[in-house]
């Protein structure tokens, strides 16, 4: 009878390091692989190799093959404004970059259902996230970064009509897709406070809330409203972003604040709340919001701002799972 040594000797090194246990019984060899954060691919690439490997030696009339893992610890961030368009959708984008940049094994959940713009932001338009008995797999951005977003479920530039159960439906979907080894998912809610941030609360429990607002007091009174809301639910409030924080004239360089400046951490300070940092008004955040080439990934002082922002989560979230 062969055992856990001989078999081992058969295997390339990468898969023995997975090996946990092997032996061949009445022509029948069963091993036992550690799949802990590997992907279903590279489980069933796993497996395939293996059975590629033992198939038709001497004395093995059949393989089997069992994975066995270690469920991931993984943690939800949920980014949420009171209003659209103050940039919510940006800074996920590249706080996701600048996370995965930092050596954080992240992915993004796009739950902005009716208006979703990370198949844009990140690049992946177009592209279809295949499935596996029933479970999504994640498209992976140029930058490496895996994401679901209803903008890659249904047809480009197409409504989406779609009432509560469906919309919570698609949420559970990308939320219970194939995630892989990764530790941190960040969810772009949609702004305000309706059904999918309830059926998040709910049905996730995300670990913490990241609230975009732009300073003026307009977008501030929704911010509170969001912030209130997360509380209500017992979801902690990492902190608040103050986006399209003044801005400077390419032209001349002068520097004007046409949101105002300042508000959304005197705001945050009158909660309680953190903050987290200010993303001025750019051109080039626009630009590269659009050709879908996050700042975030490259070098520069916008790249540095995500940096810092990315870096308070991350130190934020490590206290929480201490
Ligand atoms: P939201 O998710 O809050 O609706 P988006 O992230 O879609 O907002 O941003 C709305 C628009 O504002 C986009 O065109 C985006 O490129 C632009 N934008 C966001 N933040 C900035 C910024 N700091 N500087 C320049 N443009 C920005």
């Amino acid at each position: 009878m062969m055992g856990m040594e001989e078999i081992a000797a058969l295997l390339p090194e990468q898969m023995r390091a997975r090996l946990r246990s092997a032996r061949i019984a009445g022509g029948t060899a069963t091993l036992v692989f550690d799949a802990s954060g590997l992907s279903g691919n590279v489980r069933e690439g796993l497996e395939a190799d293996a059975r590629a490997i033992l198939d038709g030696r001497e004395g093995i009339g059949q393989v089997r093959v069992a994975m066995m893992a270690d469920k991931v610890k993984r943690q939800i961030v949920a980014i949420g404004s009171g209003k659209g368009g103050v940039g919510k959708s940006t800074l996920a984008a590249n706080l996701a970059v600048a996370l995965a940049k930092a050596g954080h094994k992240v992915g993004l959940v796009d739950a902005d259902i009716y208006g979703p713009s990370q198949p844009m932001l990140l690049g992946t338009e177009g592209q279809r996230p295949q499935a596996r008995d029933k479970t999504l797999i994640p498209i992976v951005s140029p930058t490496g970064i895996p994401v679901l977003s209803v903008g890659n479920l249904v047809e480009p530039g197409r409504a989406v009509a779609w009432r509560g159960p469906m919309t919570g439906g698609a949420l559970t979907q990308m939320m219970e897709a194939d995630w892989g080894d990764a530790e941190l998912l960040l969810v772009d809610l949609p702004p305000g406070t309706g059904d999918i941030q309830l059926t998040m609360i709910q049905r996730f429990k995300p670990d913490g809330a990241v609230i975009v607002s732009t300073p003026q007091d307009l977008s501030l009174i929704d911010a509170r409203r969001a912030v209130s809301l997360f509380e209500q639910a017992g979801v902690p409030i990492i902190g608040m972003i103050e986006n399209m924080a003044g801005y400077v004239c390419p032209h001349c360089g002068e520097l004007s604040d046409p949101f105002g400046l300042g508000g959304a951490e005197s705001a945050a300070a009158a909660m309680g709340a953190p903050f987290l940092g200010r993303i001025p008004l750019t051109l080039s955040i626009r630009i590269s919001s659009d050709a879908g080439q996050p700042l975030a990934a490259g070098e520069g002082p916008e790249a540095d701002a995500f940096k810092a922002i990315a870096a308070q989560v991350a130190a934020w979230l490590d206290k929480e799972a201490a």
